[in-house]
């Protein structure tokens, strides 16, 4: 049974939320309206961090650009977002128009994740590799305003942006990273393919069950966690499951909540695994989810259990065998990535998990996939 009174963590985090939120469909068109008195700020433009999907489409037409603004397409269908990346926009951007009034991102947990490092950034000295971990960055960045359309990753609301750099994943994780203002417009994701649409999904639900197998897990925590499992359960296994409008919307609300469920929480043995996967094969993170995730039931029998008949209700095959195709030097490599994400462990096994897990334990389960 998992203790739920806070006073057993040793010590309160302090949280920074969001500013603002407007949710409903058809809501991006406030977009324009919500920046218009920010633009007043430094140089008086806006960088719009757009998802390379929307290139094209209604929504690129729909931008509420003016004159000085600056769109830049993000491809995210290869690779996730990269130290260089933030980096070279950054300097690119300070360069050519100088200090921006804000930055807008939208699309997936990449586009956002973007959005907010580059925000960040635009503040700090140096390269972001100097900023990955906690509360390195010491100057207030620049406004920015997130709009998902894809829902499950929680990076809406959440206070790091995960980035890949030469020699770790890890966020920039700071009280200046989370959205000043979000636009959850559910309409957005409708053009969500299905596997995308279940992968990214499943983060959401993997973030809730992880938030509740831990130490960490708190009655705030818990509060947010069961509203935003059941609300999963609702749209990959009721009666109306799939991707429909009224789904949409609960799986935007879902995302959210299970991001807020993390603010209090952690992740765990899922995510650990699930960074050596991104790291070593370059594998989306949530689909490194669901494929590691299919191999835990040791760890969160009833969580896989629930899982694997959502796979099953929406005809979804991950890939198997995986391992048999891996190099033990790759093996090694990922357990190696997972072992190192401590806070992970400890939040899933508890403070003495170092007695309780091996770097063997953990190729064993890579070797499952
Ligand atoms: P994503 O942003 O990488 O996008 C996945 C794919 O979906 C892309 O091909 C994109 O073009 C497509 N897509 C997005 N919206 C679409 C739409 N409306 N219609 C059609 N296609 C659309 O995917 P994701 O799963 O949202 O995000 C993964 C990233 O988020 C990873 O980089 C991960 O590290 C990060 N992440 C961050 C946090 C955080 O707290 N900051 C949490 C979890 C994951
Ligand atoms: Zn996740």
């Amino acid at each position: 049974m998992n203790q739920l009174i806070t006073s057993k963590i040793q010590k309160m985090k302090n949280i920074k939320n969001i500013d603002k939120i407007v949710f409903g469909q058809g809501s991006f068109k406030q977009l324009d309206q919500i920046i218009e008195p920010v633009r007043q700020e430094n140089n008086q433009y806006f960088v719009f961090i757009v998802d390379d999907f929307f290139k094209g489409k209604e929504l690129e037409k729909d931008l509420p650009l003016k004159a000085k603004d600056i769109v830049k397409f993000v491809y995210t269908g290869k690779d996730e977002p990269k130290t260089s990346q933030i980096d070279n926009l950054r300097d690119e951007i300070l360069n050519s128009q100088g200090l921006p009034s804000g930055v807008v991102g939208i699309g997936g947990g990449s586009a956002m994740d973007i959005a907010k490092a580059l925000s960040v950034m635009f503040a700090q000295k140096g390269s972001s590799t100097l900023y990955q971990g906690l509360n390195l960055a010491k100057n207030k960045g620049v406004y920015h305003l997130g709009i998902p359309t894809i829902s499950g990753t929680g990076a809406e609301c959440s206070t790091t942006a995960v980035l890949t750099g030469p020699e770790k994943k890890l966020g920039i994780k700071c009280e200046y990273t989370p959205f000043n203002q979000l636009i959850l417009d559910p309409e957005l994701t409708k053009t969500v393919p299905k596997d995308k649409w279940f992968y990214t999904g499943m983060d959401c639900y993997i973030h809730c069950v992880e938030s509740s197998s831990g130490r960490l897990y708190n009655t705030f925590s818990k509060a947010y966690g069961d509203t935003a499992l059941n609300l999963c359960r609702e749209v990959y296994l009721g009666k109306s499951s799939g991707q429909t409008s009224e789904n949409a919307e609960k799986l935007m609300v879902a995302s959210l909540f299970g991001g807020l469920s993390l603010s209090y929480s952690e992740v765990g043995v899922c995510h650990a695994l699930s960074y050596g996967l991104s790291y070593v094969f370059g594998t989306r993170h949530g689909l490194a989810n669901c494929i590691s995730f299919n191999v835990l039931e040791d760890y969160y029998p009833q969580g896989v259990k629930e899982f694997k008949q959502m796979l099953e209700t929406h005809d979804i095959s991950l890939p198997k065998d995986l391992a048999q195709t891996w190099s033990d030097e790759q093996i090694t490599k990922m357990a190696e990535i997972a072992y190192a994400l401590s806070h992970m462990w400890d939040h899933a096994l508890g403070e003495n998990w170092k007695e309780l897990l091996t770097l063997d334990m953990i190729k064993d389960l890579f070797k499952r996939m």
